[in-house]
């Protein structure tokens, strides 16, 4: 537990999850893409990308470090939160920041539609280059930070490979949480 939410590691697909929400590291024009992107539109099925032209139409698209909601589709999950995460420019064009605000806007969305599950992929250490390393540190202590102000049931991350696993159960373990205790 991290404060009163849940918080679980696990390898694996996230276009799997069941929890209520699952999040999507998407491109600012909410264009679709490669990679985790690709795979929710495939498994959600055109009903995402119909939500996501509306919301182009609407707004443009979604800023880097924002989050915009459309329905999950054929998912088990019932939503899908589009964040933009930073694309890597070597680390001193507000990365930290922009990538910890994709985080939190995410979370700060599921809260105010009343999602109690989230499930998250690594956001931006794919195609967007973030080293994985520090993308976790900074994913932790953005996500610690929110949780022990607004507490949500529970909070996902579902990563691909095991080298990614390692990677965010080792920032949980640098935070002082320890696996099977307070992270599952
Ligand atoms: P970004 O453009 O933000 O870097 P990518 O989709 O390229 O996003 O990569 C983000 C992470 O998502 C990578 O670690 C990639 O291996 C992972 N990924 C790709 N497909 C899936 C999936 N189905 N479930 C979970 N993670 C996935």
């Amino acid at each position: 537990m991290v404060g009163q939410t849940r918080v679980v590691l696990l390898q694996g697909d996230i276009t799997e999850q069941d929890t209520q929400a699952i999040v999507n590291a998407a491109n600012s024009r909410l264009a679709g893409g490669g990679g985790v992107d690709g795979a929710i539109h495939r498994a959600g099925g055109p009903a995402i990308m119909a939500q996501c032209d509306e919301i182009r139409a609407r707004q443009g698209g979604c800023p880097t470090g924002q989050a915009v909601l459309t329905t999950g589709g054929r998912l088990k999950a019932q939503y899908v939160i589009h964040t933009v995460g930073p694309i890597w420019r070597g680390g001193d064009h507000n990365e930290d920041q922009l990538l910890a605000s994709a985080y939190q806007s995410s979370l700060r969305l599921a809260l105010q539609h009343g999602i109690k599950s989230v499930a998250f992929p690594s956001i931006s250490t794919g195609a967007y280059g973030f080293p994985l390393e520090r993308a976790a540190a900074v994913a932790v202590r953005a996500v610690e930070g929110f949780l022990l102000e607004q507490p949500l049931q529970e909070v996902r991350w579902v990563l691909f490979s095991q080298r990614d696993f390692q990677a965010y159960l080792r920032a949980w373990q640098e935070r002082g949480y320890q696996q099977g205790k307070n992270v599952e």
